[in-house]
């Protein structure tokens, strides 16, 4: 951001800060923390302490390519806060990942993780790379070194990684196998999002779908919109947006349009995902969906829809388009796809906008169980999975409603707040060492 007076120092005036993006999820997190401690009335010291990661590390990881050239790759791991218990978040393979990027994906699972009330702190590891360019063989190179270099920070007690955008759950079987192989013996709560196979939970694969479309339902219900026949848009044909499109329409939505990083496709009528996802598996890209019309990419977040579901990056609505979206609902499915600026023009608008922490918190819910399950050595059924699922998910909805009422705030103002007073709260409970 740059500013039009010589003074680079002084703050924004308020006609700035209302119309410009800071282009940076960081400036953003640390702007929503700024706006709860305001509202909670916390002293500069706490808001410094909730505002700086606990522990960084940043590590070289050096690759041997397939041709026997050597390439050096930036890796990440940033623990944000411990209060609640271990440091826990998603393992990042895009060459969009920086230290700042990293800084705010933990800062998110922090309030995440204690808005659904969940045991665990918040940490975010990444690593630059974009990983359609490297063969299998050097993508378990590069996990299993970026492990061995980040294995003192790691442990079902201490940190325990997960998957995100560029990592599955095969990296999480080359976690767990290089930091077992270090221990000398099998630790499947390492990490979370393992195949079922190696003590990955039932159900963890479309937990953070079935989540976001719960609550997607939940707000339908809010604003008085029926599910059966209203209309949807979904952002990302991933891990999230896939399952969660698929999960929308047999629900009864219409979903009109999906988009991947290749293209957009629409259908008035509502496309059929399943019909989808064998082309998206055939083809590489939802683009040139026999049926649907192409359209861009950038298309899809204005459609006149009742629910838009951002399911892929960071910073997609923003001051440049969020005044065009016409959806009346927004379940955020990626960690911050919504910049501060776009988040007020979607308030003037009246847009109900969901936030992420609560809306894409399936993941980390099931990611719990699993590793309470794999600290047990005993497995749920999926039905088990699936209900106490969608309990805390309802559970955390309800529960912002009536804070979001109660405080006269967002509903991302409300998350903040509650997961920020209650990290507060176990750190001044435990009290200041020494
Ligand atoms: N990467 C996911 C997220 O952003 C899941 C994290 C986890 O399961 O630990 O919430």
């Amino acid at each position: 951001m740059t500013t039009d007076t010589a003074d680079t120092s002084a703050p924004p005036t308020p006609s700035h800060q209302a119309v410009t993006d800071s282009n940076s999820p960081l400036v953003d997190a640390q702007a929503q923390l700024a706006s709860a401690i305001a509202t909670l009335g916390y002293e500069p010291g706490l808001h410094q302490l909730l505002a700086s990661p606990r522990r960084e590390m940043t590590v070289s990881i050096p690759l041997r390519r397939d041709d026997g050239s050597v390439e050096v790759l930036t890796g990440h791991r940033v623990q944000h806060n411990f209060s609640r218990g271990p440091a826990k978040g998603g393992l990042r393979y895009s060459p969009a990942v920086d230290l700042d990027e990293v800084r705010a994906l933990a800062m998110w699972m922090t309030w995440k993780c204690a808005l659904l009330d969940v045991p665990y702190g918040g940490a975010k590891g990444g690593i630059t790379i974009d990983p359609r360019n490297y063969s299998r063989g050097e993508l378990q190179r590069v996990t299993r070194r970026y492990t061995s270099e980040i294995l003192p920070i790691i442990g079902p007690d201490k940190d325990i990684p997960a998957p995100d955008i560029g990592t599955d759950e095969q990296t999480m079987a080359w976690m767990m196998d290089t930091y077992s192989v270090a221990s000398g013996y099998t630790v499947p709560g390492v990490v979370t999002g393992k195949p079922v196979s190696l003590g990955g939970s039932l159900g963890r694969a479309q937990a953070t779908s079935a989540g976001v479309v719960h609550i997607a339902l939940a707000a339908l219900e809010h604003r008085g919109i029926p599910a059966a026949g209203a209309t949807a848009a979904v952002q990302g044909f991933g891990k999230v947006g896939a399952d969660a499109a698929l999960f929308l329409t047999e629900a009864g939505v219409r979903v009109v349009s999906v988009s991947d990083q290749y293209g957009a496709v629409h259908h008035p009528e509502g496309l059929n995902i399943r019909t989808l996802q064998a082309h998206v598996a055939a083809t590489g890209s939802v683009a040139g969906f026999p049926g649907a019309q192409d359209i861009p990419g950038e298309e899809l977040l204005t459609l006149e829809v009742d629910l838009l579901v951002p399911a892929a990056v960071e910073g997609v609505l923003h001051a440049g388009n969020a005044h065009r979206v016409q959806a009346k609902i927004i379940v955020e499915g990626a960690n911050g796809p919504t910049t501060a600026a776009a988040d007020r023009i979607l308030q003037d608008q009246d847009v109900l906008v969901v936030p992420d922490i609560l809306a894409n918190a399936g993941g980390v819910i099931v990611s719990y169980f699993e590793w309470v399950q794999s600290n047990q050595a005993y497995w749920w059924s999926r039905t088990e999975v699936d209900a106490r699922l969608e309990h805390r998910m309802l559970q955390a909805w309800h529960h912002l409603l009536d804070v979001a009422a109660a405080r006269e705030l967002t509903l991302r103002e409300a998350a903040t707040v509650t997961a920020v007073e209650r990290v507060a709260d176990a750190h001044r409970t435990r009290g200041l060492y020494p």
